[in-house]
């Protein structure tokens, strides 16, 4: 990574009021004491870096700021106020910094968003899942939509209108026409950004439970439900720039994009991963053990070849080859080429002069395309 490049600050915030039944994120239902103990701990890590310390050095320089989950708009507003306040006393944040809040809904306030844009938060991401009310009870999701109409217009109220929904692809029972509801709840409601997410059967979840007994979507449906929400998002005015993700111009998520451009990010909470100046570590996913000082876990060192191969292809413009070469050697970009030659007869893998990326299909089989490309 350059390291001219600054740093993403990422704070987890472990709370949720329920679990959904298919989440396995590390969050936990939690009261009013721990909640205040936990803003307490993130504070003293940003002031002494007691942890942090063995792996940074000086002051940190950053651009993006993201508080995420579990639930972050649990937390009081006078907390995101006393987090800001230590962030910018102790990291070089850039005046022009994008400062994210994950909301749910349900949590989010007039309160909440107009103390927000006061301390400076210029973008929310706001959980719709869908606007289908059957899948939302499926999902977990308390409230109808009208509930996330309220929570967007306070949110415009405030000042904020860099706005980001979440919806998910592959719900049970999802047809065509309900992914076209749920879309056209997203495009009515003017956001910026859109993260579709593909439902994922995750073990120790309700849904994994569940088994056979969940009707989700067969293959075929689920590449439908893909396509229709690409098709329809681009006919809109999204662009996609990432497999789930989607943006209005200029409204590209520049905290998220770290992550798959393998940029310098640190993590700060239970959960938490950081990839910086090369090497991967994380805090053990648990909160109270954070609260009591647990220390950082190392998680070997990232950038190497197979990483960055997986994370470019996320991207709509895939791989850079001029820059594959220069980090990896020229040999590299020829195998991968060679490795690619099926994929593209297949319309699964697009190769032009200088960029090889997925295509649209390709994105739809990344697992398996991926994998045989850096086998
Ligand atoms: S609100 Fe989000 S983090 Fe919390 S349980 Fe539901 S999906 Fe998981």
């Amino acid at each position: 990574m350059s390291k001219s490049k600054k740093t993403g600050i990422y704070i987890h915030i472990p709370f949720c009021r329920n679990k959904c039944p298919y989440c396995d994120f590390y969050s936990n239902v939690q009261d009013k004491d721990t909640i205040d103990r936990y803003i307490s701990a993130i504070i003293i890590e940003l002031k002494t870096r007691e942890r942090l310390a063995s792996y940074v050095e000086g002051k940190i320089s950053a651009d993006t700021v993201y508080f995420g989950g579990g639930t972050p708009s649990l937390l009081p507003a006078e907390g995101f106020e006393r987090i800001m306040d230590a962030l910018r006393e102790n990291i070089n944040l850039s005046p022009e910094s994008e400062i994210t809040v994950e909301c749910n809904p349900s949590s989010s306030s007039d309160r909440l968003f107009s103390v927000l844009k006061r301390i400076g938060v210029n973008r929310i991401s706001l959980g719709l899942q869908s606007a289908v009310l059957q899948e939302r009870k499926l999902l977990g999701r308390s409230g109808t939509r009208d509930e996330v109409s309220k929570a967007l217009e306070a949110c415009k109220r405030s000042g904020i209108d860099n706005i980001s929904l979440d919806i998910m692809l592959g719900v049970p029972g999802q047809s065509e026409e309900s992914l076209e509801e749920t879309l056209g709840f997203c495009i009515e409601s003017r956001v910026k950004h859109l993260s579709a997410y593909m439902l994922k059967i995750e073990k120790n979840t309700p849904f994994y439970r569940m088994g056979s007994k969940l009707m989700l979507p067969d293959e075929d449906c689920f590449c439908r439900l893909y396509e229709l929400c690409c098709e329809k998002l681009e006919e809109y005015g999204f662009k996609q720039y990432e497999i789930s993700n989607f943006a209005k111009d200029g409204f590209v998520s520049r905290h998220n994009i770290k992550y798959w451009k393998l940029d310098d990010y640190l993590g700060i909470g239970p959960s938490a991963h950081s990839f910086y100046r090369g090497c991967r570590f994380y805090f053990p996913p648990d909160t109270k053990s954070f609260i009591s000082g647990a220390k950082l876990v190392a998680d070997g060192f990232g950038g190497g070849i197979d990483e960055y191969i997986m994370l470019s292809l996320r991207l709509v413009p895939g791989i850079d080859l001029e820059q594959m070469s220069r980090k990896f050697g020229n040999n590299s970009v020829k195998e991968l080429k060679e490795k690619a030659r099926p994929f593209t007869e297949l319309h699964l893998v697009e190769l032009n002069e200088n960029t090889l990326s997925l295509t649209r299909k390709g994105f739809l089989l990344s697992n398996t395309v991926i994998a045989a490309l850096i086998s």
